[in-house]
């Protein structure tokens, strides 16, 4: 097995929602939440905030089983489910919020399920928790994939400045929506002024502005989470005979 970390977990909204109205899997329930970050634990995990990552990965000091815990989005859970876990677990947690959505459903899910984003108190209030850090996601969840050098630079920079107006202290983590950036961006995100910028999937690495993360899903049992955990969900998973038989007998099984 290889040496564990730095890992990177991505998540979005915290909460039990049917699965037909979260078409994207991007709500898990607290207690999923909660028992990954248990199990890091005692596999000896130090957890982080993203900039801290970041100034760690800068100065090159080891960072093998480091752990930076990140949510997408700023759904309203967020601001209220998630400071009391941070508090119990006693790790820190980075959140990607868009200034220019504050307050707003939440486009991710169905309207049924009736989840939005944290307005702009609540990103105030829990841009204070001495555990979360707040980073940028864009300004409206703009999607940079071909963003021109110029184009990422603009949306960064005002997304940072948005944010730290609104919060009065440095914004200095990104996370590209959709996990995908153009060529230009990496460049763009340190010109703006940030210390790191994530996407997740099979792109990006350790580079920290095209930091990969690990995307933990509601259909996670216990062994996909491991290997995500561990980096190698992508080579293992995807290339497994479990998977391929499944692929295999998809249209006999029918789908959701
Ligand atoms: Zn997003």
């Amino acid at each position: 097995m290889k040496a564990a970390g730095p890992l990177v977990l991505h998540y979005h909204g915290l909460g039990e929602v049917p699965r037909r109205l979260d078409p994207f899997e991007l709500m898990l329930p607290a207690a999923t939440f909660r028992s990954h970050v248990e199990l890091l634990k005692k596999r000896g995990y130090r957890f982080v905030a993203q900039q801290e990552l970041a100034r760690i990965l800068g100065a090159g000091q080891p960072a093998e089983a480091t752990c930076s815990i990140t949510f997408d989005d700023g759904t309203a859970d967020n601001a209220t489910v998630l400071p009391p876990l941070l508090e119990a677990l006693e790790v820190p947690a980075t959140i990607f919020a868009c200034p220019g959505l504050l307050g707003k459903p939440y486009p991710f899910t169905d309207p049924e399920a009736k989840i939005r984003l944290m307005d702009r108190d609540e990103l105030i209030e829990t841009a204070a928790h001495p555990l979360i850090e707040i980073g940028s996601h864009t300004r409206e969840h703009t999607i940079l994939e071909h963003a021109s050098a110029e184009e990422a630079l603009s949306e960064m920079s005002a997304s940072r400045a948005g944010l730290e107006s609104l919060l009065g202290c440095p914004v200095l983590s990104f996370a590209y929506p959709n996990c995908v950036y153009s060529a230009a961006c990496p460049g763009a995100a340190e010109r703006a002024g940030y210390t790191s910028a994530v996407t997740c999937g099979r792109r990006g690495g350790l580079d920290p502005y095209e930091l990969r993360r690990q995307s933990p899903s509601p259909k996670d049992g216990r062994l996909r989470f491991e290997l995500k955990s561990r980096g190698v969900f992508h080579d293992v998973w995807e290339r497994s005979p479990i998977r391929l038989a499944r692929a295999v007998t998809r249209p006999l099984r029918g789908r959701r």
